[in-house]
């Protein structure tokens, strides 16, 4: 595999970054994952956005202008072959040599770091036929979850415990509410109606979130954003969960119990292919 690292693309075994990097040493970095079909980005221009925004918030600068970042992400998709797949993308804050909590000077430069991965059934995975089942985990991840960093260690830890309970993924519950999933936001159905979270510095901002809800709501779904409890998730006719590389993911079960008949729901499939097919439209 072809990945890019600070200006040159090479080899996966050879491509090296400092073990001084405060991306390496202080999760000082940031990331976005860009869902790739049929060779082409999806949601593109949010994703953008939204890594502009992660870097303002921590007065970090892009060592790429927009037009560099949209051209490797385009290179790598074309050298690696990928139809299906997704280009993760992490800027860190480099490094000045030694290790300092202090940022280094404005003149260091960042560490931009982009690689590809092949995923034949991005558009229609096992786990979106059978939905996924989920436990609640307690968010104890720092108060600033809507800029995306690297730190995903309590989001590992909450997989690590699905798993150990025979679960694909979590639900984190702050306050008594729920706030997103490990790596997704949340949402639940009732009727024709689809709740999930105000945004807020609780959660991330979701890409495909933010495209779901203009797709949705076009469709005639009707939306509120407020909080919901597990008891509420359990009880309602369906649970999902959104994200760049699993689009709308049909949560069947919560923390033990079913939910609606324990299957996918008609509004998850619904969603799915609504959210896939304007998605690869507006693909780039
Ligand atoms: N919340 C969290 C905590 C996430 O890690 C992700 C996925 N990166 C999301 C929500 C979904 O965001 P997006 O739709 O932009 O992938």
């Amino acid at each position: 595999r072809t990945v890019y690292v600070n200006g040159e693309y090479l080899p996966e075994t050879e491509a090296k970054v400092s073990i001084f990097d405060r991306g390496f040493l202080m999760g000082d970095a940031v990331y976005e994952v860009t869902s790739v079909l049929d060779g082409k980005l999806l949601d593109y221009a949010g994703h953008e956005a939204r890594l502009a925004r992660s870097l303002a918030e921590l007065d970090m600068r892009n060592p790429l202008s927009a037009a560099e970042l949209l051209e490797v992400h385009r290179e790598l998709v074309t050298r690696n072959e990928i139809g299906n797949g997704l280009v993760y993308l992490q800027i860190s804050r480099g490094s000045a040599g030694d290790r300092n909590f202090l940022y280094p000077d404005e003149s260091v430069p960042g560490t931009a770091v982009l690689f590809t991965q092949s995923v034949p059934d991005l558009a229609m995975p096992p786990a979106a036929e059978r939905g996924i089942k989920v436990i609640a985990f307690d968010d104890l991840r720092w108060g600033r979850r809507d800029i995306k960093t690297v730190q995903l260690l309590w989001p590992s830890m909450a997989k690590m415990a699905a798993k150990k309970a025979g679960c694909d993924d979590a639900f984190f519950v702050k306050d008594g509410v729920v706030t997103e999933g490990s790596a997704s936001n949340a949402y639940i159905v009732k009727g024709n109606r689809i709740i999930t979270r105000p945004l807020s510095n609780d959660i991330l901002h979701g890409i495909t979130r933010a495209s779901l809800l203009v797709y949705a709501a076009e469709a005639q779904f009707e939306i509120e954003e407020r909080a919901f409890t597990i008891e509420e998730a359990q009880a309602a006719d369906e649970a999902f969960i959104t994200g760049a590389s699993t689009f709308v993911m049909p949560v069947i079960e919560v923390d033990g119990k079913p939910v609606g008949a324990g299957k996918p729901g008609k509004v998850a499939r619904r969603l799915r292919e609504i959210y896939v097919e304007a998605a690869r439209k507006a693909a780039i």
